[in-house]
């Protein structure tokens, strides 16, 4: 019973931190973990708020301004700090409760070592993402950016930042939270308290994927090791040799289930986390994958959005234009032979010949696509060489 209500906490504890972090994302628009989510960074905070004011006053609720100032509109490194918790608790955790099984039945000593580059290799992806050049946009720079990013007159039209007051070239976005503008922006990340843009994210793409993978390697090694613990204590042999359990996997499975979760409740633990981060970051990186081999930005999906619904609005409003026009001009033309009423009533209505294309001029076929996220402009040799010159 015992082992049960840990399982519970521990899966009460990830739905609510899953929640609480990813939330937001696209893949969990009107899911019930967008509730929560919508719950503890608003509808909860709102409460405190109130009960903060109710307690302390305008100075009270000035100090938590300045806080929330501080904690979500300013460039901060708590999120940051969170990931490197997040990551090296999980591995502490797992070194403490497994290493001393490695090497074991299943599992080469090896991976003692392999297992720590790999965690490795996922901080140095998540420093290279957080401290390098999302593609910030100067006046140095913009001339280039503006050759680069051609205008589609679309979801982009010739405009210039208002604070950085400098043209804005299309693609880019002025980042409010690191005050700067952003070429081929595609979102502010907390996690790495950077933007994402034209020159890493390609980082940011290997940092998604390499945390699937590091997940799903975990995920692997642990059952390995419980696998082998179970070879070693042969667990199977007594079950059936000395409790007298039939042998088939229907009748051993609840048993070693209940062994497992009574004496590697860690492990198991660990594992859910593991199969619950791994399948939000095969998510994460599909959609973002999508986006990049469409040559599409977070940013210009949602302008996408507006402007197909805004075009959806029009083209509707022009076809029942059209369509009272043509019925007004068949009242007055009475000599002309009449349209069978059957007939007229099974023609197509107009409003369903609406049609809205999604024209993305920069989506030029994705081995193009992925070139371009792989070798951004602005690390290309004219880009530089023309750099170079006009600086
Ligand atoms: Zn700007
Ligand atoms: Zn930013």
């Amino acid at each position: 019973m015992a082992e049960w209500l840990l399982v519970c906490h521990g899966l009460a504890t990830l739905l609510v931190l899953v929640s609480f972090l990813c939330g937001q994302w696209p893949i969990f628009q009107g899911t019930f973990i967008h509730r929560i989510h919508f719950f503890i960074t608003f509808g909860a905070y709102d409460y405190f708020r109130r009960f903060i004011h109710f307690v302390c006053g305008s100075r009270g609720s000035n100090a938590l301004l300045s806080v929330e100032y501080y904690c979500c509109d300013r460039p901060n490194p708590i999120i940051q700090l969170l990931y490197l918790i997040i990551i090296g608790g999980t591995y502490y955790f797992i070194a403490t409760s497994s290493f001393n099984y490695i090497p074991g039945y299943y599992l080469s000593g090896v991976h003692r070592y392999t297992s720590f580059l790999a965690v490795g290799v996922g901080i140095l992806f998540f420093l290279l993402t957080s401290f390098s050049d999302p593609g910030v946009v100067n006046s140095a720079n913009v001339s280039q950016y503006l050759s680069a990013y051609p205008y589609d007159n679309v979801i982009f039209s010739e405009k210039e930042c208002s604070t950085c007051k400098i043209p804005k070239p299309a693609r880019s976005k002025h980042c409010s939270i690191c005050d700067r503008c952003v070429a081929r922006f595609d979102h502010h990340c907390a996690w790495m308290n950077n933007c994402i843009g034209e020159r890493n994210t390609r980082y940011f793409m290997a940092f998604i994927l390499w945390h699937f993978l590091i997940c799903i390697y975990g995920l692997i090694a642990l059952a390995l090791v419980l696998a082998g613990r179970m070879k070693e204590l042969q667990v199977i042999h007594i079950l059936t040799a000395y409790y007298g359990i039939e042998n088939s996997f229907r009748k051993l499975a609840p048993f070693v289930v209940q062994w497992l979760l009574n004496a590697y409740n860690t492990q198991i633990l660990i594992m859910v986390f593991l199969a619950v981060i791994s399948l939000l970051l095969a998510g994460f990186f599909t959609y973002h994958a999508k986006l990049c081999l469409t040559n599409t930005t977070t940013n210009e999906s949602f302008k996408w959005q507006e402007h197909l619904s805004w075009q959806r609005k029009v083209n509707e409003a022009k076809a029942s234009a059209a369509a009272l026009k043509a019925s007004l001009g068949e009242l007055s033309e009475e000599r002309k032979p009449q349209e069978s009423k059957w007939k007229r009533y099974f023609r197509r209505s107009h409003l369903e010949e609406v049609k809205v294309v999604k024209n993305n001029m920069y989506d030029r076929g994705f081995l193009h696509n992925i070139y371009e996220v792989v070798v951004p402009f602005s690390t290309r040799r004219s880009f530089s060489v023309t750099k170079s010159k006009s600086g």
